[in-house]
C-alpha cells in the first residue's frame, strides 16, 4: 500500500478534446508508461474526451478520475477551477460547459480580428486546423498557428508578445462565475479544486479573499504541487491550504510532448502533512 502523499497522482492534464496534442487514449497510455498511479483528464470546459480516456485506463488497469477545468472570471482575473470525480453526463454541467465553449467561439473571432489588424491573416482558420475539437478553441491553438507563420519562435514567445493580457492579440472575455462553476461541479457529484493559483496576478490579500470565497462555496482543494509552481510557490500554497483547511492536489497540467512544462506524473510530491485530494477520490484501501 502506497502512503497517500507519495502516490504518483496526476490530477490535471489535457487531450485533443481541448488544447492538448495527444488523443485521450494516447494521453492515458503515456501516463501509464510514465508511472502515473492515478490520473484525471481535465480538459478545458469540455468532457468529451472522458469516455475514451476511461476505456483506455480500464484496459491498462490505471485508476482514472473524470475531470474538467472550468474557465472562470473573478474580479478582473481569469481563474481555472478543476472539477474531479464528476459525472460527465450530468445535464446541468453539460449545459454550463456548452455555454462557456460558445463564448470561446465569439472570443476566437475577436482574437482573429485583432491579429488581422496587426497584419496576421487567416488566424481563425489557422487556429482551427490545430483544434482537435472545433467546438473548443483555445489561445493555445492560436499560439501554434502563430509559430507556424513565423511571428515567434515558440509558443512561450507567442504568449509573451501576442496573446497575453496587454498584448495586441488579447481580447478581454467574461467566463463562468465562480458560483456557477462550483455549482456545476457539485451538482455533477464532483469536488472543486482551485487550479495553479501561482499563475494569478493578484495581491496577497486578494488571494486570501479568493481562498475564503472558494471555501465558502464548498471548494475542497487547491493545486499545491503543479507544473506552474516553483519550489517557493509550492511552500506558499501549502501554507494557504493549511490556513483555509483545503485538501492539496498534484498536477502536471500536461498539454503534450511539444508544449511540455513538466512530464505527466512529474510534479513535486506534496508536503507530507497535507491531506491529498485523492483521499476523497479513491477507496481508502487503495491509497
Ligand atoms: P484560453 O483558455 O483559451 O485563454 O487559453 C489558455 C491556455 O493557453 C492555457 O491553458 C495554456 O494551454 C495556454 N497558455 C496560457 N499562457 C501560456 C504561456 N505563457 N505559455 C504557453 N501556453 C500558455
Ligand atoms: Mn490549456
Ligand atoms: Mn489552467
Ligand atoms: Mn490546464
Amino acid at each position: 500500500m502506497t502512503a497517500p502523499n507519495v502516490l504518483n497522482a496526476d490530477l490535471h492534464c489535457h487531450s485533443t478534446a481541448s488544447d492538448g496534442t495527444l488523443s485521450p487514449a494516447e494521453l492515458v497510455r503515456r501516463a501509464h508508461g510514465a508511472g502515473v498511479e492515478l490520473l484525471a483528464l481535465t480538459d478545458h470546459d469540455e468532457v468529451s474526451g472522458i469516455a475514451e480516456a476511461r476505456a483506455e485506463a480500464e484496459r491498462l488497469g490505471l485508476p482514472f478520475v473524470a475531470g474538467v477545468e472550468i474557465s472562470v472570471s473573478w474580479l478582473d482575473q481569469t481563474l481555472h477551477v478543476v472539477g474531479l470525480g464528476i459525472d460527465p453526463e450530468n445535464p446541468a454541467l453539460l449545459e454550463g460547459l456548452r455555454q462557456v465553449r460558445e463564448g470561446r467561439d465569439g472570443r476566437a473571432a475577436l482574437i482573429a480580428a485583432e491579429l488581422e489588424r496587426i497584419g496576421i491573416r487567416g488566424a481563425l482558420e489557422g487556429a482551427l486546423r490545430y483544434a482537435g475539437n472545433p467546438s473548443l478553441i483555445s489561445r493555445a491553438h492560436f499560439a501554434r498557428y502563430l509559430v507556424e507563420v513565423g511571428v515567434a519562435r515558440n509558443v512561450h514567445d507567442v504568449f509573451n508578445n501576442y496573446l497575453a493580457r496587454g498584448k495586441p492579440g488579447y481580447v478581454e472575455h467574461v467566463w463562468a462565475t465562480l458560483e456557477d462553476a462550483l455549482g456545476w461541479i457539485h451538482g455533477a457529484g464532483g469536488i472543486a479544486v482551485l487550479a495553479h493559483p501561482g499563475r494569478y496576478r493578484i495581491s496577497n490579500s486578494e488571494m486570501d479573499r479568493l481562498f475564503e470565497r472558494f471555501r465558502e462555496l464548498g471548494g475542497a482543494g487547491v493545486e499545491v504541487a503543479c507544473g506552474a509552481h516553483d519550489a517557493g510557490q509550492v511552500l506558499a500554497f501549502a501554507r494557504l491550504a493549511r490556513k483555509f483547511g483545503l485538501l492539496a492536489s498534484r498536477a502536471s497540467d500536461y498539454h503534450g510532448p511539444e508544449d511540455c512544462v513538466i512530464e505527466l506524473g512529474k510534479a513535486p510530491l506534496l508536503p507530507p502533512d497535507l491531506t491529498p485530494v485523492w483521499t476523497r477520490l479513491m477507496p481508502v484501501s487503495s491509497c
